[in-house]
């Protein structure tokens, strides 16, 4: 009598990985530029048209891969980028699963082309989980891909889509999280034959520039602090560029942008009094701390980090933003509730300022910060 199990095909596998690391276009973005960031390039030009729906294209000018290797880039589990168990515990590269190219391959149409500088130009095309052999092409200075009709055989997921212009708005707030992680690189994007985002290689304070409004630059404190093997760097916006909405808090750990709850509440929490719950001040905040102090390896987005001793960090970033924040902290008792706005010289949000000697319940001044983690959105 056979069983009842069987091993599923390759092309159901890796399906079944783009589930995860596929959600909608921008996610396909960035995936692709981080492979153009792990390959050292300095120059990386992102192409969409429809939103993605149509046309997801990077090309860059790293290091480029092997014809003899294509075929290998887009197969699942291959990677040049870790090789034993023991690399899993020391990843200093933005991907290390390898299951990106393969995952994205599998939902669309796509086009590897790329050119190594030792060898000439080669391409390989994935259509229908089939891989063409590799083809001659065009030297380039580095790698492009192309990916064309996102989720077409995958009516599900298509399905839930948005509109072009949602999905537009998904990419270039990938982009920019992306570009403000690594500012020494040339980012441009083209969405439907229009530039809407060029950046050249800066300092960070350039870039905040020039990935949002200029008069950010008048309000950013710099953050900057060494404990130990940590160390901190950035900024953080005074109070003008507090908002009622998140979406304006960037932690880069280790130049991974990440997601964690915890630390944007411990930067919370060193603004203390200045801030009170539903009010979120801006910042781009790089963490630099030893590779095997973080495990990455916690969901395939690979947003998402576990560390070694969470609340040693927790306490240093709100020690580094407390100290960041020192003239305007030691200012503040000093002035009644509300009246302080012309500190900051501005009329906007004046009555939202929450100028407050005490901090509301379980929230600003605490020390573990614990009591307020759960109300932060991003
Ligand atoms: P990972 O990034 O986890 O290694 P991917 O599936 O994203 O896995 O990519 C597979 C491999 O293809 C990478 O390890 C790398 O060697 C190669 N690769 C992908 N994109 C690029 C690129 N833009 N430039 C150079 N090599 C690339
Ligand atoms: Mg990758």
């Amino acid at each position: 009598m056979s069983g009842k199990i069987h091993i599923l095909s390759e092309d159901i596998r890796n399906k079944i990985s783009a589930g995860e690391v596929v959600e909608r276009p921008a996610s396909v973005v960035k995936e692709l530029m981080e492979n153009s960031l792990d390959s050292g390039a300095s120059e990386l030009t992102i192409t969409v048209e429809n939103g993605g729906h149509t046309l997801i294209q990077v090309l860059d000018n790293g290091n480029g891969i092997s014809p003899d290797d294509l075929p290998l880039a887009v197969q699942r589990y291959t990677t040049s980028k870790i090789q034993n168990v023991s690399d899993l515990f020391q990843i200093d590269t933005l991907g290390f699963r390898g299951e990106a190219l393969s995952s994205i391959a599998s939902v669309s149409e796509m086009v590897l082309h790329s050119c190594d500088g030792d060898h000439s130009g080669g391409k390989v095309i994935v259509k229908d989980g089939i891989i063409s052999d590799t083809e001659p092409a065009p030297d380039i200075d580095g790698t492009q891909i192309s990916i064309r009709s996102l989720f077409y055989n995958t009516p599900a997921r298509r399905k839930f889509l948005k509109s072009p212009k949602v999905e537009l708005r998904k990419i270039v707030e990938t982009v920019r999280q992306l570009s403000l992680g690594n500012p020494e690189s040339n980012v441009t994007l083209i969405a439907d034959g229009k530039t809407l985002l060029q950046t050249q290689n800066e300092d960070l304070t350039e870039r905040i520039n020039s990935l949002f409004d200029p008069t950010y630059g008048e309000n950013l404190l710099p953050v900057s602090m060494d404990k130990g093997d940590f160390n901190i760097k950035g900024f953080i916006g005074n109070l003008n560029l507090v908002r009622s909405r998140p979406g304006e808090q960037f932690i880069f750990l280790n130049s991974r942008f990440i997601k964690d709850r915890l630390l944007n509440s411990a930067v919370y929490s060193g603004f203390q009094s200045l801030v009170k719950r539903g009010e979120y001040p801006f910042f781009v905040l790089n963490i630099t701390i030893p590779v095997d102090q973080v495990d990455v390896n916690v969901h395939p987005m690979k947003t998402e980090v576990r560390f070694k001793d969470e609340w040693r960090i927790y306490h240093v970033i709100k020690a580094a933003v407390m100290e960041s924040l020192k003239e305007i902290l030691d200012t503040v008792p000093s002035f009644e509730r509300g009246k302080s706005s012309f500190l900051f010289n501005t009329g906007q949000q004046t009555d939202s300022f929450p100028f407050q000697n005490k901090p509301p319940e379980g929230y600003g001044g605490v020390s573990n910060g614990h009591s307020h983690v759960p109300c932060m959105e991003n």
